[in-house]
């Protein structure tokens, strides 16, 4: 199966979804982890840039065909070949990071539905797992964890943005809710993990 992890800075994706990982491991399952941007060696260049304040300079509809291009990358040299195997991916970050990042910066629907189509061609996560938190508690945590690292371009966007994009997040699930799963993340880490697992067991059977 193909498992997509998504929320804003701070909601902990990242902790969960190796949790998960092992979780699932240790039920016997081969298990790729990926992330996005990146995930292949041409992929985790381009994050390097688009991360970087180099990319800065960018129009919102060409930093989304960066990241397009990124997914073509990842999408036919890892996803996809990892699955033929019968292997499970689980990515952090996916499509939806798209739609609430690129989509807020003013990337119509339109245009990002054909870049998705592009890079994914049949491709759709079987589940997605949203890890919504309140954006002034993700930032707290975000900001305890950075504290050697500094944050990137994106992260140290204002409030506002972080809170349009908990926004966004929210109605694409309220849209699709087959495919998603809203997760209250606010809890503590192990009352996540034991939110995640249960509805990992739940729709997938896993
Ligand atoms: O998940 P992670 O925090 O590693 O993501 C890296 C950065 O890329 C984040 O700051 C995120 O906000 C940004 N990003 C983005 N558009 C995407 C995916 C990630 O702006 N489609």
């Amino acid at each position: 199966v193909f498992l997509t992890f998504e929320g804003g800075e701070g909601s902990g994706k990242s902790t969960q979804l190796r949790r998960l990982a092992k979780t699932m491991q240790r039920a016997g399952r081969s298990v790729r982890v990926t992330r996005e941007p990146g995930g292949t060696p041409a992929a985790e260049a381009l994050r390097t840039a688009l991360l970087s304040g180099e990319a800065k300079a960018l129009g919102p509809l060409a930093e989304a065909c960066l990241f397009a291009s990124a997914r073509a990358d990842h999408v036919s040299q890892l996803i996809k070949p990892a699955l033929r195997q019968g292997q499970d991916v689980l990515c952090d970050r996916f499509i939806d990071s798209t739609r609430a990042y690129q989509g807020g910066a003013g990337v119509s629907a339109e245009h990002l539905h054909l870049l998705e189509e592009l890079a994914l061609g049949d491709l759709k996560p079987h589940l997605t797992l949203l890890l919504d938190i309140d954006v002034e508690e993700g930032m707290k945590r975000a900001d305890a964890r950075r504290q050697t690292d500094e944050p990137d371009r994106f992260e140290a966007d204002r409030m506002p943005e972080h809170e349009q994009r908990r926004q966004a997040f929210l109605q694409m699930a309220g849209n699709e809710p087959d495919r998603f799963a809203v997760i209250d993340a606010s809890l503590p880490v192990d009352a996540v993990e034991a939110a995640v697992t249960a509805i990992v067991t739940k729709r997938l059977g896993i």
